[in-house]
């Protein structure tokens, strides 16, 4: 099992600055397919839980839990890191730049 990043984050990056194991990468803002979201890496998370409570619009679930609506994020953010199928996996973003930037703090 892993944690699950749902359709409703907003790229607010407070999960990636928390994350002990470093597995979760946002979306490349720019890319029309994986730009609206970040990801977590299910095959290293370690469910901690450490990103869901900073999340400020509540994106982050525990598999088990995922709302039914958000389901189809579990595959989603599986596929992300597969890079086999041409997928962005992990890369060297600048999260700053990364992050929405309509963020105010
Ligand atoms: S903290 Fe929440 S809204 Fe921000 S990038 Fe992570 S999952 Fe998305
Ligand atoms: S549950 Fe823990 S290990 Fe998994 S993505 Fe969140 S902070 Fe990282």
């Amino acid at each position: 099992m892993a944690h699950v990043i749902s359709d409703i984050c907003s790229r607010e990056g407070d999960c990636v600055e928390v994350c002990p194991v470093d597995c979760i990468v946002p979306g490349p803002k720019d890319d029309k397919k994986w730009g609206d979201l970040f990801f977590i890496d299910p095959d290293t998370c370690i469910d901690c839980g450490a990103c869901v409570s900073v999340c400020p619009p509540e994106a982050i679930f525990p598999e088990e839990d995922i709302p039914d609506e958000y389901k189809g994020d579990i595959e989603r953010n599986a596929a992300f890191f597969d890079e086999d199928a041409g997928n962005p996996g992990y890369w060297d973003f600048d999260l700053d730049e990364e992050r929405n930037t309509n963020r105010e703090s």
